[in-house]
């Protein structure tokens, strides 16, 4: 069950603030977008802009790496001036690791980003940087086969 308990567990992405990007030495998010930064297929919330321009003064570079169409990735990503990636195929590594190789990012200043133990965190673990699992946001939202995964998940957190 340990494999799967991640390095950091956040209620919300806005708990990731200035300090603690400085605390833990972070200079690139690999971000889940569903549930993660937003409500599934639905663009962002106001609070996601601020953080967005807190990670850009503080020259951090987010990434979205996401399972769900490029369309939907593009959509989301365009209003903030940001890059990403769908159809990203987690919790295999392959693809996000061809991400960070091309952008730079190096493994020990890269966090993973996500609300998924069975897709964002196994993803970074796979991939062999840090992970931060966040509480899903607008899960009455979330299409049957996350909710009946959120089941397991649940079961296994209670015995880490
Ligand atoms: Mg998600």
């Amino acid at each position: 069950m340990k494999f799967f308990k991640p390095d950091f567990e956040l209620q919300h992405f806005s708990e990731i603030t200035m300090d603690w990007l400085k605390a833990n030495r972070v200079e690139t998010i690999f971000s889940d977008l569903d549930s993660t930064l937003a409500t599934h297929d639905l663009p962002a919330g106001d609070d996601l802009e601020a953080w967005i321009q807190m990670l850009k003064e503080q020259d951090v570079q987010l990434v979205i790496a996401s399972n769900n169409s490029q369309a939907r990735v593009d959509r989301f990503c365009e209003p903030h001036g940001i890059i990403g990636f769908g159809r990203c195929k987690k919790p295999a590594a392959r693809i996000v690791r061809q991400h960070m190789n091309e952008l730079g990012a190096k493994d020990d200043t890269t966090i993973f980003l996500g609300d998924q133990l069975f897709t964002d965190v196994w993803c970074g673990k796979n991939v062999g940087i840090r992970t931060v699992l966040v509480q899903p946001i607008g899960q009455e939202h979330e299409p049957i086969q996350i909710v009946l995964k959120r089941k397991i998940e649940n079961w296994m957190k209670k015995r880490w």
